[in-house]
């Protein structure tokens, strides 16, 4: 089994792949990860993030055992992972690596921006997790005051903007949802609802159970 989870920065999505993989017995990859460690792989070697050489050649030699490191998940290693994500060579370097782990038994929950897409068009659930720009940077201000980083709402407001902008209009594999993605718009939903949401939708399209009133067809 397959579940693609894509959806824009701060929309919820990795905790909701991550529990949602806790639950069905799955592995899980967050391949946001990857373009960060990429990034992280070329400041670390004083190099710059549109370097498409040096930026290639990180990506082909990228140490997967190093997607767990803290410092990805800092503040501007996701606004460097959108440079670098769009360069197409890079998305091809990393484009096995992903196939191959959503194919290892017993299946995988995968979360980005183009896994229904791109990565993997043949997933049993595809899953777009939307929520309004404001309340994604409310959600990322609010955990980043509380790890101790002062910055303001309409700070992390435009960033937010920025980033959709930039993974959305990019040329290659823009962030959308695919065809046959069900929409899981989190605006008004806290996180546990988020998550039955999501694994009633998934019972549902797995034969299990009903579905859930919060998620509709993308088109
Ligand atoms: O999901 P996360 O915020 O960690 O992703 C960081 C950046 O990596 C995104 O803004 C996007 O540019 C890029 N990305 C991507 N394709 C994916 C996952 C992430 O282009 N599948």
């Amino acid at each position: 089994m397959i579940i693609a989870i894509d959806g824009p920065a701060a929309s919820g999505k990795g905790t909701l792949a991550k529990r949602i993989a806790a639950h069905f017995g799955l592995n899980h990859l967050d391949t946001g990860a990857l373009y960060r460690a990429v990034a992280r792989d070329l400041l670390s070697r004083g190099l710059k993030l549109d370097d498409v050489w040096a930026a290639v050649t990180a990506a082909r030699v990228l140490d997967s055992r190093t997607l767990d490191d803290p410092a990805l998940r800092g503040r501007t290693a996701g606004e460097a992972a959108s440079i670098v994500a769009k360069i197409p060579e890079v998305r091809s370097a990393l484009l096995k690596f992903q196939r191959d782990f959503a194919a290892r038994p017993p299946g995988a929950v995968l979360d980005g921006r183009d896994i229904g897409t791109v990565i993997c068009p043949q997933a049993d659930v595809k899953i777009f997790v939307t929520a309004g720009p404001e309340e994604r940077a409310r959600r990322r201000s609010t955990e980043l005051n509380a790890a101790g980083i002062a910055i303001s709402f309409e700070e992390v407001l435009e960033q937010v903007i920025m980033r959709d902008k930039r993974d959305s209009e990019r040329e290659i594999a823009p962030s959308k949802p695919a065809a046959d993605a069900d929409l899981l718009d989190t605006t008004h939903l806290g996180i546990d609802a988020s998550f039955k949401a999501a694994v009633d939708l998934i019972a549902a399209k797995t034969g299990l159970a009903g579905r859930s009133s919060h998620v509709r067809r993308a088109h």
